[in-house]
Order: structure tokens, then C-alpha cells, then sequence
């Protein structure tokens, strides 16, 4: 299983998830068609399944295209069928999700939107976290509250350390200042920042990350009760 990097729109991400022996795969929240036709054009793969974190349109925008281009289905959560656009296969919380060699466990992750929900794929120690969980940061509350989003950023949190995390978005060097503001003695931090600008200056993107990475150096998990946690979050709005 390979997953592929597919930068879409600004600053978003999309990834591909690639089974290497039959050629099908599976597209994390296409924000565009273009770049991903591209991509399974070029590789002659075939594009099962589209899974989408939320209904936001930089994370759902190629989900027509897509499917008509190449009859994929469509996997959201349920409680979003009416917001995320040609859904085919509903999901629910602590569902495993399994077609073909795909396996992933969906968590419900309400805050940022309150249909939000990440794709684990446990086998191979990888998770998709939309907007919630970012590197170094994580997604403005939208649709939720201070305690939905820390409790979503929770069960993240225990995961098993070595787990890899794919993020929406190349935010990683605007976050690496908040918390660079917020916990300058933190030593682990500063490694990170210039592995961060390193790979940035190399045209790389800076995810995936890895679990104990974020653990050790975003504030936002480093937080371990609601009311610091939500004064992060508002101090990050304002930033
Ligand atoms: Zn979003
Ligand atoms: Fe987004």
C-alpha cells in the first residue's frame, strides 16, 4: 500500500492511497479533479472508492468529476449523506470500513465541522485527519464545541505513537509560530521547526507527521484540560 502526496488548490492536500498489486485506490478528500485525473491517468490505476473527511468543498470539490469520470463510490459519514455530495457508502463512529484490500476504523470527530470523521488505517498505522488534527495545530470550531474538539483530539492522542498522520492542509510553518510563541523552552520543538523549513525549502511537503512528534511539540495537544485548550484556540483565531 502506497500513498501518494496530490497537492490540490492553495494549500490542501489530497492523498491517494495506492494498492501496488491490482492497481485500484482510493482518493482521501479530492479537493479537485484535475490533479488527481492526472495522477490516476498517468499511473493507469483505478480509482475505487473516494472517501471524504467533511462536507467542506476543499475537501469534497472533485467528488462529482471523479465519480462519473471513473464510477468510483463515494464513502462519508452518515450523519453528513445530505452534505456530502454523490454519497454512496455511509459510515458510522468505530466502524470498520473494509473493500477489496482497503481497511481503515472510522472515529467521529466532531469540532471543526460536526459531522467530521478520520479514516485510521490501522494495519499500516496511517490516519487521515481532515481538518481536525493538523501538524503542530488544529482545525478552527467551526460547527462544534471547545469540549467536542478536545475530546476528538483525544481519541487521536491514543493512538499508538508511531501512527503517521495525513492532514487537509500544508499549514505546518504558520502553526510552527503559535506554538514556537507559546512553549519557547521546548526543545523537541525547536528540531522540528527545522526539519520543518528544511523539507519547505525543499519544495517537500512537511506531512505526514508523526503521532509522537505531535504529542511532544503541538500545543494543541500538549493541552491536557478543556479550559487551556480552549484559550489556545482562541488566542490561535486572533493570531
Ligand atoms: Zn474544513
Ligand atoms: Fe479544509
Amino acid at each position: 500500500m502506497e500513498i501518494r502526496i496530490i497537492k490540490c488548490l492553495q494549500d490542501n492536500y489530497s492523498y491517494v492511497i495506492v494498492d501496488e498489486v491490482s492497481k485500484n485506490a482510493c482518493v482521501i478528500d479530492p479537493s479537485e479533479a484535475k490533479p488527481i485525473i492526472d495522477f490516476i491517468e498517468k499511473n493507469k490505476i483505478n480509482l475505487r472508492f473516494i472517501l471524504n473527511t467533511h462536507h467542506h468543498y476543499d475537501h469534497v470539490g472533485g467528488n462529482q468529476e471523479l465519480k462519473k469520470r471513473y464510477n468510483s463510490k463515494i464513502v462519508g459519514f452518515k450523519g453528513d449523506k445530505d452534505r456530502i455530495p454523490e454519497i454512496d457508502i455511509l459510515v458510522s463512529d468505530n466502524q470498520i470500513w473494509k473493500e477489496e484490500s482497503f481497511e481503515a476504523k472510522v472515529y467521529h470527530i466532531p469540532g471543526h465541522t460536526s459531522g467530521h470523521i478520520a479514516f485510521h488505517f490501522f494495519n499500516e498505522k496511517k490516519i487521515f485527519t481532515g481538518d481536525t488534527l493538523f501538524s503542530l495545530g488544529c482545525g478552527r470550531i467551526f460547527e462544534g464545541t471547545y469540549k467536542q474538539m478536545f475530546d476528538s483530539l483525544s481519541k487521536i492522542k491514543a493512538l499508538p505513537r508511531e501512527t503517521e498522520i495525513y492532514c487537509g492542509h500544508e499549514y505546518t510553518l504558520q502553526n510552527s509560530n503559535f506554538c514556537k510563541l507559546n512553549d519557547p523552552e521546548n526543545l523537541k520543538l525547536k528540531k522540528k521547526i527545522i526539519e520543518i523549513k528544511e523539507k519547505l525549502e525543499n519544495g517537500l511537503p512537511t506531512i505526514p507527521t508523526i503521532l509522537n512528534d505531535e504529542l511532544e511539540c503541538n500545543i494543541f495537544l500538549r493541552a491536557d484540560d478543556i479550559k487551556s485548550f480552549s484559550k489556545l484556540r482562541d488566542l490561535k483565531d486572533n493570531f
